[in-house]
C-alpha cells in the first residue's frame, strides 16, 4: 500500500473518525493517530485533580514541559483554576462545618428528631420540613431493609418535587438535610441537561457530580442525594406551534434515573471519552430531589380550584384563591401535568410539597435565628476584633423589607447586609477603643451613623467615624 493511501484511511484511534472527519490527526509514538478533540479531551480529564491522584499524576503540573504538547496546553485560566481549586477545597470544607453531621443514615431517628435539626436551620417551611423528615425517614429506612425478592413488599422510592419561588430556601434546604446525614450531595440545573448526544450535559452527568461529591466512592454515592434544581423549565411549552421537545426527552431521560437503573459512569470527568475510566453506579438508593418555582401554577391550581366549585359563588372564591398565599400548597398532580411535565415523571416524583414565598418576619427570623446566621456570622468575625456588634429591631426589619423589594427571597439579604457591612467592617479596626457597635434602621436608611460605644464607657459615643451617607 502506497504512502498516499495509508494517510487516507488514518483513523483516530480513540473515536475511530477518519482524517477527514476529525481534521488533522496527531501521530504519536507508536504510530498512533489522535484526533485533536481526542487529544483535548484527554488532557481535560488529566487535568481534573480526580483523574490526577487517580493516575497519581499529581507532580505533572505543567504540560508544556512534555514534547510537542505545548500547543494542547489550556491557556492561563485553567492554570488559575487549578491555582483556585485548594482555595475552593477549603471554602467547601468551611461550608461543611458550617452543618455537622448528627445523623447516621443506618440508624436514622424518628421523622420528629430529623425534622428538630433541620429546624436550627431552616426557619419556617413547617410542612416542607416535616414531608423532608417523614420522606428522608422512609427512603433510608427501605435502603437498609433492601428488599429485592419478588414476594417481599417493596417499598416505593420517595422522590421529591418541591415547588417553591426563587430564594425561599429549596437548595438550603436540601443541602443542610445532606450535611445532616453526611450523604454526598449532586446538585444539578435542569435547563444545562440534554439528551444524550447532543451539546451539554447528559443526564447521567448527574451521576458523575455524586460520584465526585462521594469522593469516587460508588457505594457511598449510591446512598447519596441528587438535587435537579429549575425543573420546571423542562416543561412541556404550552400554546406554541414550535416544535420544542427538548425539556420533554430530557424528563423521559431522567425516567430511569428516578426509578432506578445501572448506569455506567465516567469516573472523574462529566463526559465519556476512552481515556476516563468508568464505573457503574445503580440509582435504585439514590434520593432525587427535584426542585422549581413553576411559576404560573398557581393560575392554574386557581382555575381548577373554582371550576369544581363553580355552583354560584365562583367569582367570590376566585379572589379569595388569587390572595391566598399559600395556594402552591394544594398543588396536584393534574395541575403539574398542565404546566407541563409528563405524567410518567411527575409519578416517579410521588412526594409533592411547595415553599411559602418568604415574607418580612421570616426574613428577619432568618437573618438571626439559623445557627449559621448571617449576622451570627459577622458577630463572630468582628467579636475576634473584641466588638461586639448588635441590630436593634429596627435595622432588622429595614434589612428585610429592602430584601423584600428585590423579590428575590432570602438571597437578597445577604446582599442587602455586605453593602453596609463594608464600610464596619473597614473603619470599626481601625480604632482599638472602639467596644461595641449597634446598627440602627437609620444607618440602615442611611440617614444616620451606628451608634459607636467605647471601650470601659457606658454610655455610646456618637462619633464621625466617617461611615454616614447622609
Ligand atoms: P432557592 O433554592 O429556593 O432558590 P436557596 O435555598 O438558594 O433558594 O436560598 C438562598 C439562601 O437563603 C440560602 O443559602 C439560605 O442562606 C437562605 N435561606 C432561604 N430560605 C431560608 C430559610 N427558610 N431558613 C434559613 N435560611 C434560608
Amino acid at each position: 500500500m502506497s504512502e498516499e493511501e495509508k494517510k487516507e484511511i488514518r483513523s483516530c484511534f480513540m473515536c475511530h473518525r477518519t482524517e477527514d472527519q476529525a481534521g488533522k490527526l496527531l501521530l504519536l509514538p507508536g504510530g498512533i493517530t489522535v484526533c485533536g478533540d481526542c487529544m483535548q479531551k484527554s488532557f481535560d480529564a488529566m487535568d481534573n485533580p480526580q483523574i490526577r491522584s487517580m493516575l497519581n499524576l499529581q507532580n505533572l503540573t505543567n504540560m508544556q514541559n512534555f514534547p510537542d504538547m505545548g500547543m494542547f496546553r489550556m491557556d492561563g485560566a485553567d492554570v488559575k483554576a487549578q491555582e483556585k481549586a485548594p482555595e475552593k477545597a477549603q471554602k467547601k470544607e468551611d461550608a461543611r462545618k458550617a452543618v455537622r453531621p448528627v445523623f447516621d443514615i443506618n440508624d436514622l431517628p424518628a421523622p420528629h428528631r430529623i425534622k428538630a435539626a433541620l429546624d436550627e436551620y431552616v426557619i419556617g417551611q413547617e410542612y416542607a420540613k416535616k414531608v423532608i423528615s417523614v420522606a428522608v425517614y422512609n427512603h433510608y429506612k427501605r435502603v437498609r431493609t433492601n428488599t429485592n425478592s419478588l414476594d417481599e413488599i417493596e417499598i416505593e422510592k420517595s422522590n421529591m418535587l418541591m415547588i417553591g419561588p426563587t430564594g425561599s430556601g429549596k437548595t438550603y434546604l436540601v443541602r443542610t438535610l445532606s450535611r445532616l446525614l453526611d450523604v454526598p450531595l449532586a446538585i444539578a440545573d435542569a435547563t444545562a441537561l440534554t439528551e444524550a448526544g447532543y451539546i451539554g450535559d447528559d443526564v447521567e452527568s448527574v451521576l458523575s457530580k455524586l460520584l465526585a461529591a462521594a469522593g469516587n466512592d460508588v457505594e457511598k454515592a449510591q446512598t447519596g442525594i441528587v438535587f435537579i434544581d429549575e425543573i420546571d423549565k423542562l416543561a412541556k411549552k404550552q400554546n406554541t406551534n414550535q416544535r420544542d421537545v427538548s425539556g420533554e426527552s430530557v424528563q423521559q431521560g431522567l425516567l430511569k434515573l428516578l426509578e432506578g437503573a445501572e448506569v455506567e459512569v465516567p469516573v472523574g470527568a462529566t463526559s465519556k471519552s476512552a481515556m476516563v475510566p468508568m464505573t457503574t453506579i445503580h440509582t435504585k438508593d439514590i434520593l432525587f430531589i427535584c426542585g422549581g418555582a413553576f411559576p404560573g401554577l398557581e393560575d392554574i391550581i386557581t382555575r381548577r380550584l373554582t371550576r369544581s366549585q363553580r355552583m354560584g359563588f365562583g367569582s367570590n372564591l376566585k379572589d379569595a384563591y388569587t390572595s391566598d398565599p399559600d395556594i402552591l400548597t394544594r398543588v396536584r398532580t393534574e395541575d403539574l401535568r398542565e404546566f407541563g411535565m409528563i405524567p410518567e415523571f411527575i409519578g416517579r416524583l410521588p412526594m409533592v410539597f411547595a415553599l411559602r414565598k418568604l415574607d418580612k418576619d421570616m426574613l428577619v427570623r432568618i437573618l438571626k435565628e439559623p445557627k449559621n446566621a448571617i449576622l451570627r456570622q459577622y458577630q463572630k468575625l468582628l467579636d475576634l476584633d473584641e466588638v461586639k456588634l448588635e441590630f436593634d429591631d429596627g435595622a432588622l426589619e429595614a434589612i428585610a423589607e429592602q430584601a423584600l423589594e428585590r423579590d428575590t427571597g432570602a438571597r437578597a439579604l445577604r446582599s442587602v447586609i455586605e453593602e453596609f457591612m463594608l464600610d464596619i467592617m473597614y473603619e470599626i479596626p481601625k480604632d482599638d477603643n472602639i467596644g461595641q457597635v449597634l446598627i440602627t434602621r437609620a444607618y440602615i436608611e442611611h440617614t444616620g451613623g451606628p451608634v459607636i460605644t467605647m471601650r470601659g464607657a457606658q454610655t455610646p459615643l456618637l462619633r464621625d467615624t466617617g461611615m454616614t451617607d447622609a
